[in-house]
């Protein structure tokens, strides 16, 4: 004999100020005995009973590829304020070689979201936006000064390391979700984001860290 014999769903609305709602009684005759079940569940400030969460990591992949994407196009925005700011000739050239660079990482961005038949679509990020603001108040407060440079290099890796983390995570839920066509796209844009951190590292230690010491 079945133990679930018979399932009653009774909705008693319990009210305030509890909210708290009887959704279902289930009788369960087991041998001789009778179980009543109740359950209970809480409805919100409309009298509703929320529906359970459902996203899942396709959701959170989706909603992180836009925040890069976003960011991706802030930065490319912010690239050529940074070159013009550059006191050194190398570090103009990094800034300029880097905003290209990410002309074509957002396209690859633009690949992504065509294999997974989404529309190419920022979602405001406001961590770069902030990264971003913090490298404007350096280029403010210390144009004309020798630590402009070093100062603009740490920026710029502030901006590289949030690439950085973002595209790390994307290619392991990528892998983990089965986008394969997808992963060989953003590890081109994280090998991008890498290579310039290294390089930004080796100006700082040749030049504009020493350089920055020096009294105007
Ligand atoms: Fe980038
Ligand atoms: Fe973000
Ligand atoms: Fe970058």
């Amino acid at each position: 004999m079945p133990a679930y014999t018979h399932l009653a769903a009774v909705t008693l609305y319990a009210g305030v100020p509890e909210r708290a709602c009887v959704i279902g009684i289930s009788f369960i005759h087991e041998r001789k005995r009778v179980l009543a079940l109740l359950m209970l569940c809480q409805v919100n400030d409309y009298g509703e009973i929320p529906m359970a969460n459902t996203k899942t990591l396709n959701d959170l992949f989706l909603d992180t590829l836009k925040d890069i994407y976003f960011a991706e196009k802030q930065i490319l925005k912010a690239l050529p304020k940074m070159a013009r700011a550059s006191q050194s000739e190398e570090g103009k050239a990094g800034f300029t070689q880097h905003r290209e660079e990410t002309q074509g990482q957002i396209e690859r961005l633009e690949q992504v979201f065509e294999l997974i038949d989404k529309p190419a679509r920022g979602k405001t990020c406001e961590a770069i936006q902030g990264i971003i603001a913090e490298g404007e108040e350096i280029i403010e407060e210390f144009k004309g000064s020798p630590a402009l440079d070093a100062g603009l290099i740490s920026s710029a890796q502030a901006v590289e390391h949030y690439e950085i983390a973002r595209y790390g995570t994307l290619i392991e839920w990528a892998t983990q979700l089965g986008l394969k066509d997808v992963v060989p796209l953003l590890q081109q844009n994280l090998s991008e984001e890498e290579a310039t951190d290294k390089k930004l590292t080796a100006l700082a230690k040749a030049s504009a860290n020493a350089k920055g010491k020096r009294a105007a």
